[in-house]
Formats: C-alpha cells, structure tokens, sequence
C-alpha cells in the first residue's frame, strides 16, 4: 500500500500528454492551446472613429464654444467599412461613424452630439481637445506581438482575439479517448432486462460522465465477466483510446483479476492506495497504453477518478494546472476515521456570511451511491488523525462548482436593499 501522494505521482509519471489537432475555432473552447500565437498585423489595423460624430482638424475648432460655434464644410458621410479617398483641408469635416477610418487630414472627431447639420456644412459647439475620440492603429495589439501562449485554456475572449486575426483554425491539445470497462458476473447492462440477484453497471455511466466534464471523450467497452479471458479481449477492444479505466475485479476476492491480467500482460505500477473509500486501486501499462483499475464500489470508483483520473486526463490534454482548487470549512460535526488512511467525506456545504461550513452526507459506506448525490464537495481527512472535531477547519475539494454562484451578487449595490425589499 503505497501514500496518495505518492500514487498520484507515479499514476502521472505514467501518463504522456497528447499530440496537437487543428480543430475549428468554435471546437477550441476550453481546450488547452497548442501553438503560440503572434499578431499577423496591428489591432485595429489603422486609426478610426471611437464615436459618430465629425472628423476634422483641431486647429479649426479649437476656440470654438456653444455660443460662437464654428461652422465647417462636411465633404461626405463616411460609414464604418468604408475609406474616404481624398484630403480634408482647413475648415472641412468628414461626418464620420463609429470604426470608421480616419480620413487623410484630420486628427480630432468630435462627437454628434456637440454638434448640428446645417446644411451642407456643421456647427461644432465644444472642442474636447487634439486627438480626442480616436483610436489609433494597434493600441490593443501590435503586428508582431505575442498575443497568446501555448498551454492556456480558450476561453471566450481568446476565441474572440483570434478571431479578430481571421484564425479559422486552431491547434491545441488532443482531447483523450478513455475507454471504461466494468467488470464483475453480477452486472446487467442500463437496457438488459431486470434480473434477481443482478446489479445495474451504473459505474460505466457515472464514469463516463465524469470523463465527459474533465474533457474527455469516452468510450464505453461494457461489460466483462469476471475471467481472465474475458477481461483480456474487453481490454484489447480498448487499445483504441489513449487511456484504459476498469472498475471493480481490482480487490483481493476469488474473481478480481484485473491486477492478474496486468501482471501476465503488462506492468503493474502499484496496488493499493492508503485511502478510504478506494483503497483497492490498481495501475499499469497494458500493451503499451496506460491503465488504471479503479475500485468496483460505486462511491470508490468515483472518488478515486476524482483523485487520479482526473488530472490524468487533464495532464493528457497539455493542461498545466491538474487540481482543483479546495476550500476551507469549517465542520459541523465530530467524524472518527481510521489512522493511517486519507478519507474522503461527502459533505453538503452552506455559507453564513464569509464563512463556509461543511456537514457529512451522512452514511459514508463506498457503496452508497446517494452519498455522491448529495455532495457539493469531498472533506479531505489526513492520515495522521483518528478523529476531528466540530469546528475545526478542513479543506474541501468542491465538487459542485455552482455552490459559488449566488441568486444575487454582493458587488451589486442594490442588491441588499432588494433582499430587504423581498
Ligand atoms: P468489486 O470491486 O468487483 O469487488 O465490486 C465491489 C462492489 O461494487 C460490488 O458490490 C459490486 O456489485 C459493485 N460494483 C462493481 N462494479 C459495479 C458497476 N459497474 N456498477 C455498479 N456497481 C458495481
Ligand atoms: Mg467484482
């Protein structure tokens, strides 16, 4: 039995990160980028109108005021997308809409609304001074500038920067295929007819699930029954993904031969992590790709994917950062635990005020599934305690991100007088 450190480590040792794919900008959300990306040109690619207004030269309108406005001769209308091909001279304008070019000639716009048509010509009201409502060419982004790394993770407004520079495609990291074997005689499948003494795969389908929110892409191999030729042909189906999950056949009983098969056909790395639930866990490399034996127990199974699978694939899919981040709470309640191992507490969290406060699931057992159900995050035990008390701090790893959102955010200045209101 080896520490959970220690087996996250050599589970990572294990894992080689994919290879790059160009996939469609829209695809490119959240995938972690794969190439370093350099402005082609200058954003915006020339000075244009930060307003709809009149382009014109400072020095005419620069004693001009509400009572004595000065009046200039509007030469044409110039709408965003379009250039305007001559010179504006001394005691000209250019009406001008937003985005649209600066026009030869002119170094100032001044917005409509100190402004009125008169005629052909316009009357200026107010001068904001030289240069005002332009913006100039690359004072976002300059030609040659470095606007993205590799090993970020898109997100919108990366999409919208290189969309900016017309990149249709994208490369980034390839998402991994991770096939899921459940093993065990008493496993019936989601659509097979209800039987006695059979147990529904749900293990297939929590897993894949999870595979599916940290990016994966998974790959449902069913059912093995517990037999080593069984387990070996379900494995090699497999070989197409990039990373192989069984569950359950991974414990010391009569029919668990995932560690056997691991053993006769490929490496194992270790078994057995000091942890509850999910003590049995076995990890390796098979004909050449890496496997991890997870517990068969549905809460085992799922909390050790949390643990080790999860930055697996993470660190698969060129991700820098494979943890999520853990709260601190404080508890509600006294827990006893076993000295030695890591546990795991499903827990419910609520807030009063700036605090956090975290409250067990209830029954623990690896098999209660209702346990993960309940949980907005896992309580983190260390194994050098045989017990903790109410209120005392722990960290949580949050499972339910949308425990942080709020119905109404405090940075909204009405938003109190709106709670009293209610
Ligand atoms: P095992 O680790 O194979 O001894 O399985 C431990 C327990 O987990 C047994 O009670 C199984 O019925 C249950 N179990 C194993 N595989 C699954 C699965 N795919 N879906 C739901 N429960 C499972
Ligand atoms: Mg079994």
């Amino acid at each position: 039995m080896i520490q959970l450190e220690e087996a996250i480590l050599r589970i990572l040792e294990q894992i080689p990160r994919l290879g790059l794919e160009r996939v469609n900008l829209l695809q490119a959300q959240g995938r972690v980028l794969g190439e370093e990306v350099v402005a082609p040109r200058n954003l915006p690619p020339w000075d244009n109108s930060a307003m709809d207004g009149y382009a014109l030269r400072w020095k005419d309108v620069q004693k001009t005021s509400a009572e004595k406005p000065v009046r200039l001769k509007v030469l044409a209308d110039l709408a965003a997308g379009r250039i305007y091909k001559g010179r504006v001279a001394k005691g000209e304008a250019i009406r001008i809409m937003t985005g649209a070019p600066l026009p030869r000639g002119v170094d100032t716009v001044i917005q409509v609304e100190d402004t009125e048509k008169a005629g052909s010509a316009v009357k200026i009201f107010a001068s904001p001074g030289k240069g005002k409502n332009i913006r100039r060419a690359g004072e976002d982004v300059k030609a040659g500038e470095q606007v993205l790394h590799k090993g970020i993770v898109l997100q919108p407004a990366h999409i919208g920067m290189l969309a900016s520079f017309q990149r249709s495609f994208v490369s980034v990291y390839q998402q991994p295929r991770v096939a899921i074997l459940s093993t065990g005689d008493e496993l019936l499948e989601i659509d097979e007819p209800w039987a006695g003494g059979k147990i529904v795969n749900s293990n297939s389908y929590s897993l894949a699930a999870q595979v599916t929110a940290c990016g994966g892409l998974p790959i449902q191999l069913g059912i093995a029954k517990d037999q080593i030729d069984a387990l070996l042909s379900k494995i090699r189906q497999g070989l197409i993904a990039d990373l192989l999950l069984t569950s359950g056949g991974v414990s010391v009983g009569d029919y668990d031969f995932v560690k056997e098969v691991l053993k006769s056909h490929g490496k194992i790395n270790f078994w057995k992590v000091a942890m509850r639930p999910g003590q049995p866990l076995a990890c390796g490399i098979i004909f050449g790709k890496p496997l991890i034996g997870l517990p068969g127990n549905p809460v085992s199974a799922m909390v050790s994917f949390e643990q080790f699978v999860r930055p697996s694939i993470l660190k698969m899919s060129g991700h820098q950062n494979l943890f999520p981040p853990a709260l601190q709470a404080e508890l509600t309640e006294d827990i006893e635990k076993k000295a030695g191992l890591v546990h795991f507490i499903r827990c419910r969290l609520f807030r009063e005020g700036e605090k956090t406060f975290a409250s067990t699931t209830g029954e623990q057992g690896s098999g209660i599934l209702s346990s993960m159900v309940k949980a907005q995050g896992l309580i983190v035990l260390p194994p050098d305690r045989n017990r903790v008390q109410a209120g005392e701090a722990v960290s949580v790893i949050l499972l339910d991100p949308t425990f942080l959102h709020t119905p109404m955010p405090s940075y909204l200045s009405f938003a109190d007088d709106r709670e009293k209101n209610c």
